[in-house]
């Protein structure tokens, strides 16, 4: 089988071109021509030589993601279908705005939760994506915005909310993430990238220990169990007290003026009225949390029996919060045309196609 070297370290890839009997030089130069220079085929590299680039086309590959479609939003927003080298969906969002650039990745085919406003739902898991499928994500999406290898005129932060429970992904995520900060490659430091969880706390707990780390999102959706059982199923397993005595563990693993946030799905009529939004602010303030609260306009998308909350109870929710000392922020939903805003990544094609099969 072909090795995919997108998904590889500068150290594992020495060990590889050592298999070739190739000088380990050859690492440096190909770790370069994949991340840094974003050259998705070994004919491009034209530092390497010819024959060593024929050995390594027989033995590897750069990219095994396949884009199937790409959709434009009306903001700018781009969506990308691909399909793996397996024949399953990953999306990809890349969302520009003036001062920075964020891409919005997918750490898993499907998702095995079931969060029922979430259209990723209904796939299922597929399976989890690789390290290399992750990067490669990122690699493509900044060469469709700029062309290939071209310097990036700003900033990129990345988040992991695409399709799929990263933290159910763990090793490769952060395997990803190891190798999306090379000097020598993209150089997107973990301080630019955040992940969002459903609540595995196990992973919060591990991520509370572990140095050179994302930033974390965790995505709440209710104040109580009861609602959130219903909202998200993973909370029958780690139960919201659980979930914050973990947020706590995380916190207190946190620098000075760092800060960890909670994603707040607004939903009309079911997790939003006066009463939600001091439960909540209680919550948070019982367990001593300083995090701020993200209040996310619910993306409705068919068949999900959800609808977004007003401009007005959004705003009402989130001066509660505020008048008892939590910091909380609307965000503004991108790509909601094209099926690309948080909840809607269900590999779907849209009748708003800008462009197709590029
Ligand atoms: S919200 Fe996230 S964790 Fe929940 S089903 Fe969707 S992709 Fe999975």
């Amino acid at each position: 089988m072909q090795k995919h070297l997108t998904g590889l370290s500068q150290a594992e890839l020495s060990q590889f071109v050592g298999s070739l009997s190739e000088p380990s030089y050859r690492a440096r130069q190909l770790f370069q021509g994949i991340h840094e220079r974003r050259l998705p085929t070994f004919d491009e590299m034209t530092d390497l030589p010819k024959e060593l680039r024929a050995k390594l086309t027989e033995h590897a590959v750069v990219s095994t993601l396949r884009l199937e479609s790409r959709y434009l939003s009306t903001d700018g927003t781009r969506r990308y279908l691909f399909k793996t080298n397996d024949n399953l969906p990953v999306e990809t969002v890349f969302i520009p705005e003036e001062r920075r650039d964020t891409i919005c990745f997918s750490s898993q085919s499907g998702c095995p939760l079931q969060c029922t406003f979430c259209l990723t739902a209904q796939l299922g898991l597929l399976r989890n994506l690789t390290a290399g499928e992750i990067v490669e994500q990122i690699i493509f999406a900044l060469n469709d915005a700029y062309g290939v290898g071209v310097k990036t005129p700003r900033g990129t932060n990345l988040v992991g909310m695409g399709a799929g429970e990263p933290f159910l992904n763990f090793d490769e995520l952060m395997k990803a993430i190891r190798i999306l900060k090379e000097p020598g490659g993209l150089h997107i430091v973990p301080n630019r990238v955040t992940v969002s969880t459903a609540g595995i706390v196990p992973r919060i707990r591990e991520l509370a220990t572990t140095a050179d780390r994302p930033h974390l999102a965790i995505s709440l959706a209710a104040p109580n169990d009861e609602l959130r059982n219903e909202l998200m199923p993973i909370n029958k397993k780690w139960p919201i007290d659980e979930l914050m005595s973990a947020c706590r563990e995380f916190e207190k693993s946190l620098k000075r003026n760092e800060r960890f946030t909670f994603e707040y799905v607004m939903l009309d009529g079911v997790n939003d009225s006066d009463e939600h939004a001091r439960q909540l602010a209680n919550l948070i303030n019982r367990h001593q949390l300083h995090a701020k609260v993200n209040l996310i306009p619910h993306n409705p998308a068919e068949p999900l029996p959800y609808q977004p909350s007003s401009v007005e109870r959004v705003e009402s929710f989130r001066q509660i919060l505020e008048a008892k000392g939590v910091h909380a922020f609307v965000r503004r939903p991108r790509g909601r045309d094209i099926l690309a805003a948080c909840g809607q990544l269900a590999a779907r094609s849209t009748p708003l196609v800008a462009e197709a099969r590029t």
